[in-house]
């Protein structure tokens, strides 16, 4: 399981939240969330290549 917030695995007797998402067509998905309070994972940045004109 990965905290959908900080991305980070979540261990056994961690807290965590549970969340059911339906999906609008097909099964839902059910996604984690630590309990206490954990950064949320920083999107990773590559640099756009530079545009040509
Ligand atoms: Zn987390």
């Amino acid at each position: 399981m990965i905290c959908a917030r900080c991305d980070e695995p979540l261990r056994e007797g961690d807290d965590f939240d549970e969340q059911s998402v339906d999906g609008a067509s097909g099964p839902g998905i059910t996604i984690y969330r630590h309990r206490q309070p954990c950064r949320p994972a920083v999107p990773r940045q590559t640099a756009p290549a530079p545009l040509r004109r």
